[in-house]
C-alpha cells in the first residue's frame, strides 16, 4: 500500500456522465460485470449463468462455509472508502475467515444491492476489487444475487473453503500453557479509522481541501484494503505447526481472546511489550494522546490471526518473522491479564466493535 494516494468523496457513484443501471438491466447489468471473470475452472463444475453453481469437493475434506454482510454507513463509508478496496476488503474478510479455521478457499459468491445513485462503472470499480481479490487468494467466482435498493449499498460475501477434518482450527482448542501468537502487527487499521474520520469532518467543512495522508498510507490501507492471512496458514504448515485454537483478529485482540479463553475454557496473560504495534499506529495513537496498546486490544478489522500452539513447538516458532509469542494461555478460566513490561498484570475487558452501539 505504501505511497498510494486516497482523494475523499470523489468516487464516481454519481450520474453525470455516465451509464445509469437501468440502462442495461439486471441481467445485462450481471453479464457486464462477470465477464471480466474467468470460465469455470475445476473443482467448480457449473458457474454463473445457472440457477446454483456445482462444484466438486475433494475427497475426505470437510467444507467451510462463511459470510459477512458489509453495509454502507454501518460498516464502510464511502466518502472515503474506494469501491475498488471495497470489493476486495468484501472478500477478504471472508478468506480471513477460513483462514482462521485453517481451511483453504474454493469460491465465493457475492450479492449486492445498489440505489439508482450508483452507476455502472462504480459497480465496475466494485467488481474490479472483487477480481483482484479472486485472483489474490485464488478463488472463483460462483454466482451472487443482484437486488436494487431504496438507498445506499449493502453487500455480502459468502464464501466456501475445504479442510481435512483433523486439520480444522477451532476456537476451542486452546489449552493452559499454549503459546499464544499474532501475526502482522495490530492496531493499525482503528489508527487508519481514526485518521479518516478526523480528516473527513474537515473535508466537510473545507471540500476544497484534500487531506494530504502520505504519512498515514500504512495505517490507511490497513483498514481500506486489508489482507487475508493465507500465507500465515501454509506457513504453520510448511513448518509441521498445527494451532490449536485460531481465529482471526476482526475486533480486537482483547475480543479475541475472550473468545478464546471463554470457548477453551481458560484464562490467558498477554506481554504489552511484545504485542507488535507498527510504528505509523504509535504514531498516530500519541497524536490522538492514547496509548497505542488501546488500539492493539480494542481497535477492529486488522485481519491479522491469533492462535495458540502448544509449548513444545516453541523452538520451532521462536525464529519466524511474521508473528509474535504475545503470552500464554493459563488454567484461570475467563481471568485475561495484560502485563506491563514493569511486571504489573491487570485485568482486560472485551470491548470490542459494537455495531449497535457504534462505540469500539
Ligand atoms: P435467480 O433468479 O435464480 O436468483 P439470477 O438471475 O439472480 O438468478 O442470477 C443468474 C446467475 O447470475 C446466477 O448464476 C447467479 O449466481 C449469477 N449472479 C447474479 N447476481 C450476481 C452477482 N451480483 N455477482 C455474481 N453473480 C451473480
Ligand atoms: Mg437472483
Amino acid at each position: 500500500m505504501a505511497g498510494r494516494f486516497y482523494t475523499f468523496a470523489v468516487y464516481r457513484i454519481g450520474m453525470a456522465g455516465l451509464t445509469s443501471i437501468e440502462r442495461l438491466g439486471e441481467f445485462g447489468l450481471i453479464d457486464h460485470l462477470t465477464k471480466r471473470f474467468p470460465l469455470p475452472q475445476a473443482p467448480l463444475l457449473t458457474g454463473i449463468g445457472d440457477d446454483a453453481a456445482v462444484y466438486l469437493p475433494a475427497a475426505g475434506k470437510a467444507q467451510v462455509v462463511t459470510t459477512d454482510l458489509l453495509l454502507e454507513g454501518v460498516h464502510f463509508d464511502l466518502g472515503y472508502t474506494p469501491l475498488r478496496h471495497l470489493g476486495y476488503k468484501a472478500v477478504a474478510v471472508n478468506v480471513s475467515d477460513l483462514a482462521a479455521m485453517n481451511a483453504d478457499p474454493v469460491g465465493i459468491t457475492v450479492s449486492f444491492g445498489v440505489s439508482s445513485r450508483f452507476s455502472v462503472e462504480a459497480l465496475e470499480e466494485l467488481y474490479a476489487g472483487i477480481a483482484h481479490a479472486c485472483e489474490a487468494y485464488g478463488v472463483q467466482l460462483l454466482g451472487g444475487d443482484t437486488s436494487s435498493s431504496r438507498q445506499g449499498l449493502v453487500l455480502s460475501v459468502t464464501a466456501v473453503g475445504e479442510a481435512h477434518p483433523g486439520q480444522i482450527t477451532y476456537r476451542h482448542g486452546a489449552r493452559p500453557g499454549d503459546l499464544i501468537c499474532v501475526s502482522g502487527d495490530v492496531g493499525a487499521a482503528y489508527a487508519g479509522l481514526m485518521v479518516l474520520e478526523r480528516e473527513k469532518a474537515v473535508f466537510k467543512d473545507r471540500p476544497d481541501l484534500q487531506p494530504d495522508l502520505t504519512s498515514y498510507d500504512y495505517v490507511v490501507g490497513r483498514l481500506l484494503r486489508p489482507e487475508a492471512r493465507l500465507d500465515i496458514v501454509r506457513l504453520l504448515r510448511e513448518l509441521g505447526v498445527q494451532p490449536t485454537a485460531m481465529m482471526d483478529v476482526s475486533d480486537g485482540i482483547a475480543s479475541e481472546l475472550h473468545h478464546l479463553c471463554r470457548q477453551s475454557s481458560c484464562g490467558a496473560q498477554i506481554y504489552a511489550h511484545k504485542i507488535p504495534i507498527d510504528y505509523q499506529t504509535v504514531a498516530v495513537a500519541e497524536e490522538f494522546k492514547l496509548p497505542p496498546v488501546a488500539f492493539a486490544l480494542n481497535g477492529g478489522e486488522d485481519y491479522e490471526l491469533i492462535f495458540t500452539v502448544p509449548i513444545g513447538q516453541f523452538d520451532t516458532i521462536k525464529s519466524a518473522r511474521d508473528f509474535a509469542v504475545i503470552g500464554h494461555m493459563t488454567p484461570d478460566a475467563g481471568i485475561i491479564q495484560l502485563v506491563s513490561e514493569g511486571g504489573e498484570a491487570v485485568d482486560i475487558e472485551a470491548q470490542g466493535w459494537n455495531h449497535f452501539t457504534s462505540t469500539p
